[in-house]
């Protein structure tokens, strides 16, 4: 007996069978919805002869289900026909000790439908996840945004009226500068803000070059010397003064900066210590700070947009996102360690270039 004569490409066909325990098949019939096409008699075939080892193995578990249960069960097989995959229900019905009733139903189309429905369902999922994101993104944004433009703002208009009234040199001097530090602010806040757009929309360019690092250590080391809080003191530790990165000179002194002024920010007494080492096929840069570190939980969401520990701490928590992003497009990577109370790493990774 052909598997074809049992099972026609014919949607919606059904196919009944009494089997035994041992699978032999007796009073086969096969019917299109309703319309009986061929009703056959078969008492010598067994189902292992004419299915295909899967369909066979998943027929044959669900005809064991039933007979430890005593009770109706379903499962799904697949069967190739003439090139075609269709997709079959059997279920099966204990009758009585000797005999279990069969019933193959092609469900192809039921099949399609459910997958299309899968299909569909997972996509309005990811959406949903998506604007709710976006919601939480633009909430945060606001939330943060309108804290940080307005309060550098508001020192900066209040400032210039003040300084038109200054009496003295020094008042005047002590006005200029905090109006020149909140301008500062300000504008890293939009290059950070742009940068980040430019980073997502995949239209920031990069000037991929060989680097020499101790030179931008060096000019780091300069610039942030006099940052840090309380006499903290500022390390470039010992360095290959010869070793080369690939990248571009002025993300990676956006990276650095960004890790330093973070380091200075939160380290209110000890040391901040810098450097590089080769790694394999990459320079492994850090800082390490001895400052109030990060608290377990927070150290897996620090890099995503807004991951403030502390709300009140000023910051817009764009910059570690940012560093994230420009590591991650100079082909490299970033982590950190920290632990609440003892202190901070970071280290990012770019590749080397061999002299
Ligand atoms: P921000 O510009 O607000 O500093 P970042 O993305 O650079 O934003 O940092 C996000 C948050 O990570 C900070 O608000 C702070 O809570 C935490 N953080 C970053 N660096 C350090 C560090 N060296 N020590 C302790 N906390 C840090």
């Amino acid at each position: 007996m052909l598997l074809r004569q049992l099972v026609s490409p014919v949607a919606q066909q059904l196919l009944c069978a009494c089997i035994t325990a041992d699978m032999h098949m007796h009073n086969t019939c096969c019917a299109c919805v309703g319309q009986l096409l061929c009703p056959n008699n078969i008492t010598t075939t067994n189902v292992k002869d004419i299915l295909p080892k899967e369909a066979y193995e998943s027929v044959r578990k669900n005809m064991d289900k039933g007979i430890l249960t005593g009770e109706s069960s379903t499962a799904r097989h697949d069967l190739m026909l003439d090139g075609v995959l269709h997709h079959y229900e059997n279920r099966i019905f204990p009758l009585d000790k000797e005999y279990l009733l069969c019933m193959c139903r092609d469900i192809s189309q039921q099949w399609e439908a459910e997958q299309t429905n899968a299909q569909q369902q997972k996509e309005l999922k990811a959406a949903r996840i998506k604007a709710e994101e976006s919601d939480r993104l633009k909430s945060a944004f606001l939330a943060n945004m309108s804290h940080e433009i307005r309060t550098p703002l508001n020192a900066i208009v209040g400032f210039s009226k003040l300084i038109t009234y200054a009496t003295s040199a020094e008042e005047k001097n002590q006005y200029s500068e905090i109006i020149e530090r909140n301008s500062e602010m300000l504008l890293n806040l939009f290059n950070d803000i742009l940068d980040l757009a430019s980073l997502e929309a995949d239209s920031l360019k990069f000037n991929i070059r060989p680097i020499k690092l101790i030179d931008i250590c060096l000019q780091l080391e300069q610039q942030f010397c006099h940052k840090t809080q309380n006499g903290v003191k500022l390390i470039l530790d010992d360095v290959d003064t010869d070793m080369y990165t690939s990248g571009d000179w002025n993300r990676i002194i956006q990276i650095i900066s960004n890790l330093l002024s973070n380091a200075t920010k939160f380290t209110p007494k000890g040391e901040i210590h810098f450097g590089y080492r080769e790694k394999e096929d990459f320079v492994e840069f850090y800082v390490k700070d001895s400052g109030i570190g990060i608290p377990a939980a927070r150290i897996a969401t620090i890099f995503r947009r807004f991951g403030k520990v502390n709300d009140f701490v000023q910051g817009t928590g764009l910059g570690l996102t940012l560093c994230r992003m420009l590591v991650e497009k100079m082909g490299g990577r970033i982590w950190l360690r920290s632990q609440e109370g003892q202190g901070s790493r970071f280290y990012f990774t770019l590749p080397l270039v061999r002299q």
